[in-house]
């Protein structure tokens, strides 16, 4: 909790990332929770792994011992055959209870408009997952208006763009949520004055907090934190995310 408000990061990663060294376990994950205030995260594999399997193992392991404060996300290599990605999924789902699919076109580089990404979806939408896009950095395929096409596409299923474009993109994900009731924003990497943008024009049951990094924790639930109040903080630092991602009625 930060100042009596429970509060859910939607962006986090554990593991071993091959595109930048960095290495990060689910001890080290709910220690930095439990310094930052953090009563529940999502965590996610990183995009580039040695064996995204045994990343899922990770992760599935943390789920199973931290069931009361993680809720586990999929990653999958962009070129898997359509039956292996819905065997991997349907592994994951059934022994870990993982709920949500990330794509991050950055390292997964599958056309937001083409076939191969609208069957990623539908195996995802299949198994009940919400899917979360990276958006921002990597544009074009980054950019927030690509993935209307597949919000449309599957109506049923929630699609979370993660940055919510980033600095540069952020007014093209607002466009995106308003044209696409199931289309949610996360706000990590924008700037505070970014955010008040968005909290003008999108409502707070369709927003959420995420930290990407664990040196960004602190910083960006306290940027959320400070630019909504009352029941407009809650909504976004929980409520929303515990709809979103992990089926809550609360
Ligand atoms: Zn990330």
């Amino acid at each position: 909790m930060i100042g009596g408000t429970r509060v859910y990061d939607a962006h986090t990663h554990i593991g071993a990332a091959r595109h930048s060294g960095r290495s990060y376990t689910a001890d080290d994950l709910l220690r930095d929770m439990d310094a930052h205030g953090v009563d529940r995260a999502l965590v996610i594999p990183y995009p580039v792994v040695e064996d995204y399997r045994a990343s899922h193992d990770v992760i599935g392991d943390a789920l199973l011992r931290y069931a009361d404060r993680l809720t586990g996300a999929a990653c999958l290599p962009a070129f898997l055959t359509d039956a292996a990605r819905r065997e991997e999924l349907r592994r994951v789902v059934e022994r870990y209870g993982v709920r949500v699919l990330k794509f991050q076109p950055q390292y997964q580089p599958l056309n937001p408009l083409g076939r191969e990404f609208e069957g990623l979806c539908a195996a995802a939408a299949e198994l009940g997952l919400t899917i979360v896009c990276h958006t921002g950095l990597g544009a074009p395929f980054a950019l927030p208006s690509l993935y209307i096409h597949a919000a449309r596409l599957f109506p049923k299923t929630a699609f979370v763009l993660a940055h919510c474009g980033g600095p540069a993109y952020f007014l093209e994900a607002v466009v995106a949520a308003e044209v696409c009731p199931n289309i949610y924003l996360e706000l990590s990497s924008l700037m505070p004055h970014h955010v008040t943008d968005v909290l003008e024009r999108v409502p707070v049951s369709r927003l959420m907090a995420g930290s990407d990094l664990p040196e960004s924790q602190r910083a960006e639930m306290g940027k959320i934190f400070d630019a909504a109040a009352g029941e407009a903080r809650a909504e976004i630092l929980w409520r929303t995310p515990r709809r979103v991602l992990d089926g809550a009625r609360e």
